[in-house]
C-alpha cells in the first residue's frame, strides 16, 4: 500500500501532466495564428473536410476547443459540433440549485469562447444526432445528413426523469423553470422522500435538510452504505453527516410505488410513507440504456411530484444500428486504448466521456476531460496522415469527488478501494464552483443576455 506522501507525489504528478497539456494547447494553439497571420489561411470554402463531433459537454466541448485551435491554417478540415443544449448545463451545481432559491441561471454556461478557432474552422450545430453510418450523420431537424471523416462520440449518460442529476431540457429558459419547479416541491412539502444515496441523492437530501430543518427528509438506497461506488471512509463520512443534520436514511429497500393522489410511496419490504413531495428513482441504467433518448431527453417535463437521484445510463444509441456490437451489455460503447471504437470498420470513429467503456472507477468530469485530450491528440495526427498513438489510461487521481455535505462543508475523496485520501472543508460560496467555471469557459460570470437577466454572486452569512 502506498503511503500518503506516494498518494501525495501521484496527485502533483497528475496535476503536472495536465497543466502541461494546457500549456501545449496554448502555445500550439498560438503558433496557429501566428502562421495564420503570417502565410495567411485557406479559404474556408476549401475546407472540405469534416470532424464531427457528438455532443458538447465535458468531452465533447474538450475535443472540439483542441482540435479546432490547433487544426493548421493550411488544413481542409473543419470541424461540426452538434449539440442540442442552448448552454453548457453544470451538473456539479444542479443537486445544490435543486435546494437553495437564486442561482438556477448560473448552471447555464453560455457556449461560444471555450472553443474558438480561426475563422471558418468551427461550426456549431443546435440539434441532435438521431443516427450514424460509416460516412454520415443524420440530425433531428437538420434535413440533410452531414458527411464526416473524423467521428466523436462524447453523448454521455443521462437519467429519465432529470433532475436533480440531468435538466432534460435543450434550452436555458426551460431549464431553469424546471429547476424552479423542484426548489419549489422542496420548500412547500412537509416530507420529502429522496431515492438514492449517491452523490445527487446525499447532497439534495443534506442541502434540503439544513436548509429546512422542520422538514422531514427521508433517504432511500437499495445499498447497505451510501455513497456505495465510493470508499469505506466516504461512505462512513456522509452517514455521519446524514445523521448530524437529522436526515432518516432507509438502506437495502427501494421504492417500488409511488401514489401522489394519496401522497404516499410504497417501499419494496411493504413500508409506507407519507410525503408530499418524491425525488423518485427512474428506470434501471439496463433497461434505460435501449430507451431512444429523444423520448426522454425532449419530453417537456417530468412529473412534477418527482425528482430522479438513481443511476445515469449511457446514450450511445446512436451508434445502435450501424455497430451493434460495439455497444456493452449495459450500454456503453466499447473502445480501444486509443479510444476509437471497438469496430475494425469504425477506426475513424471515437467515444470519450461517460459514454465510453474505459474502465473508469467512478467516470466523472475529470476523466472525461483526459479522454477528450486522447482524442484530440489522435484526431489531430489522423487529419495529418499519421496513425493514432495517445492511448487513455484511468489513474487513481480520477476517482476524485467533492461530495457537499449540507450548505458549509463538504468532503473531497479519492480513492480506489486500496489507497485513499480524504479531506474536510468549510464552504463559504453556496454557488460551489460555479464562478471559476463560468471564466474557464472562458464566459463573465454571470453575463448572458438570454432572457435579459443575469445572476448575482450570493456569499453564505
Ligand atoms: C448531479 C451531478 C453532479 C456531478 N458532479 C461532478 C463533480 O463534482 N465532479 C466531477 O468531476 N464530475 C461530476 N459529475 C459527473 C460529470 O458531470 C460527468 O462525468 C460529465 O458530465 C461527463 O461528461 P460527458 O461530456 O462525457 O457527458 P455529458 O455531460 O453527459 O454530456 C453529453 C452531451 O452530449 C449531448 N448529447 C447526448 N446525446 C446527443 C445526441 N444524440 N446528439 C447530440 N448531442 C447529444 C448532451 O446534450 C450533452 O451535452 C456529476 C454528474 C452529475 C449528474
Amino acid at each position: 500500500m502506498l503511503s500518503k506522501a506516494g498518494l501525495y507525489a501521484r496527485i502533483a504528478g497528475y496535476m503536472f501532466v495536465i497543466i502541461g497539456e494546457e500549456l501545449s494547447y496554448i502555445f500550439s494553439k498560438a503558433a496557429v495564428r501566428l502562421r495564420a497571420r503570417l502565410f495567411g489561411s485557406i479559404d474556408p470554402a476549401q475546407r472540405d473536410r469534416t470532424i464531427v463531433i457528438v455532443g458538447a459537454s465535458f468531452a465533447g466541448h474538450h475535443v472540439a476547443r483542441l482540435v479546432a485551435g490547433q487544426l493548421s491554417p493550411q488544413s481542409r478540415y473543419r470541424v461540426v459540433v452538434i449539440e442540442p443544449n442552448s448552454h453548457f448545463q453544470f451538473t456539479w451545481v444542479l443537486p445544490r440549485f435543486c435546494v437553495v432559491k437564486g442561482h438556477e441561471e448560473k448552471a447555464f454556461i453560455p457556449y461560444g469562447r471555450y472553443a474558438s478557432s480561426l475563422p471558418g474552422v468551427l461550426e456549431w450545430i443546435q440539434d441532435r444526432v438521431v443516427s450514424i453510418d460509416k460516412t454520415h450523420v443524420r440530425l433531428a431537424k437538420g434535413l440533410d445528413p452531414i458527411q464526416y471523416d473524423y467521428l466523436v462520440l462524447a453523448t454521455g449518460s443521462g437519467v429519465k426523469t432529470g433532475l436533480p442529476s440531468r435538466v432534460n431540457a435543450t434550452e436555458k429558459s426551460a431549464g431553469v423553470e424546471l429547476i424552479r419547479d423542484v426548489q419549489r416541491g422542496i420548500e412547500t412539502a412537509k416530507t420529502v422522500v429522496v431515492v438514492g444515496g449517491g452523490a445527487a441523492g446525499m447532497e439534495v437530501a443534506t442541502d434540503a435538510k439544513d436548509l429546512y430543518p422542520d422538514k422531514n427528509i427521508i433517504l432511500v438506497h437499495s445499498r447497505p452504505a451510501v455513497m456505495h461506488r465510493f470508499g469505506k471512509r466516504l461512505q462512513d463520512e456522509a452517514m455521519q453527516a446524514l445523521k448530524r443534520l437529522g436526515v432518516e436514511v432507509i438502506l437495502e429497500d427501494r421504492v417500488v410505488d409511488e401514489d401522489p393522489a394519496a401522497k404516499k410511496v410504497t417501499l419494496r419490504s411493504g413500508r409506507e410513507i407519507s410525503c408530499d413531495y418524491f425525488v423518485s428513482p427512474s428506470l434501471t441504467p439496463s433497461s434505460f440504456s435501449l430507451a431512444l433518448s429523444e423520448i426522454w431527453r425532449c419530453s417537456s417535463r417530468p412529473r412534477h411530484h418527482q425528482v430522479n437521484c438513481t443511476g445515469q445510463a449511457p446514450c450511445s444509441q446512436v451508434l445502435a444500428s450501424v455497430s451493434p456490437n460495439s455497444i456493452s451489455p449495459n450500454g456503453y460503447i466499447k473502445v480501444k486504448p486509443t479510444l476509437q471504437v471497438a469496430d475494425e470498420e469504425l477506426s475513424h470513429v471515437y467515444a470519450c466521456g461517460d459514454v465510453a467503456d474505459t474502465e473508469t472507477p467512478c467516470p466523472n468530469a475529470r476523466s472525461a476531460l483526459r479522454q477528450a485530450t486522447t482524442v484530440a491528440r489522435n484526431v489531430l495526427r489522423a487529419v495529418d496522415g499519421k496513425e493514432p498513438k495517445y492511448e487513455y489510461r484511468s489513474h487513481w487521481a480520477d476517482t476524485f469527488i467533492k461530495l457537499t455535505l449540507g450548505l458549509d462543508r463538504s468532503t473531497t475523496f479519492m480513492g480506489d478501494g486500496h489507497k485513499d485520501l480524504m479531506f474536510r472543508a468549510k464552504e463559504k460560496n453556496i454557488t460551489l464552483m460555479v464562478k471559476q467555471t463560468w471564466a474557464r469557459l472562458g464566459q463573465t460570470p454571470y453575463e448572458d443576455k438570454y432572457d435579459g437577466k443575469e445572476g448575482e454572486e450570493v456569499k453564505l452569512e
